[in-house]
């Protein structure tokens, strides 16, 4: 598996339940690593479909906390204790932004122990918010950008040894942080949750996903989060006017090698 990076939109939908599109999920596979990029609620089945099991799982990042990107959590925690067919030996960690373990505390307050790993089976990690961050995860490293959605909201950029970079950027209105974290990036996975002419604060747009592309000089770009109203739009005219490079519409199970 070294040297292979490989995406896989899981889930190329938002909060509004919909037959073609799941809630928001992908998966890179890089080096002989899984690393999920938000749970909406079903992801572990959808991730089936994409011949992934859960105990498949290296690490999950979170881009932000909202329960459309979250949803899956509490069914990942339950089955690893619960399902005969989780068998891990290390341990899956969870990255999130700092104030994630709030989150965690609450969500053992509601389920009690079967919101509770066993201890050692998955580990939780906050960044720090507010700036920059650069982590490591053998033979990846993993850096970080404050986004423009919630307090806690993060982008995040993968980058392997042979220097092939992907970046997610979660949900985020128009970004400097982004531009900055995406530079040079070989492939952009980018929400775009809303069509041209109907911007909603907090959520991008196809000409400013375009403006974010071109002006960070990614090589390849992905669109997704669409809410329903997109499929109904045209999303490539606007974002081809400011970016003329490789455009992707994500849709369910859409694999993207790197
Ligand atoms: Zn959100
Ligand atoms: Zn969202």
């Amino acid at each position: 598996m070294s040297g292979f990076m490989e995406v896989i939109i899981v889930g190329s939908g938002t909060c509004v339940p919909s037959v073609r599109r799941a809630g928001p999920c992908q998966l890179l596979r890089a080096w002989g690593s899984n690393i999920l990029v938000d749970s909406a609620a079903g992801s572990l089945r959808q991730l089936l479909h994409a011949g992934v099991r859960q105990d498949d799982i290296d690490l999950i990042l979170y881009t932000h906390f909202h329960p459309d990107h979250t949803g899956e959590l509490v069914p990942f925690i339950f089955a690893s204790k619960y399902s005969p067919s989780f068998k891990r030996k290390r341990p899956v960690l969870v990255w999130a932004a700092e104030g994630f373990s709030s989150l965690l505390d609450g969500l053992v307050a509601a389920w009690g122990e079967w919101a509770e790993p066993e201890k050692g089976k998955i580990i939780f990690e906050e960044i720090p918010r507010g700036m920059n961050t650069c982590q490591q995860f053998p033979p990846l490293v993993i850096k970080t950008a404050p986004t423009k959605h919630t307090a806690h909201s993060l982008a995040y950029r993968i980058e392997a040894p042979d220097s092939k970079s992907v970046v997610f950027s979660g949900d985020t209105d128009f970004s400097e942080e982004l531009i900055g974290l995406s530079e040079g990036a070989d492939l952009l996975v980018m929400e775009c949750a809303a069509p041209e002419g109907k911007k909603v604060p907090g959520h991008m747009t196809p000409s400013e996903a375009g403006m974010i592309a071109s002006q960070a000089g990614v090589k390849r770009l992905v669109l997704t989060h669409f809410y329903p109203e997109c499929d109904e739009s045209d999303l490539v005219t606007p974002c081809r006017q400011h970016y003329e490079g490789p455009l992707i519409l994500a849709e369910d199970l859409m694999r993207i090698i790197v």
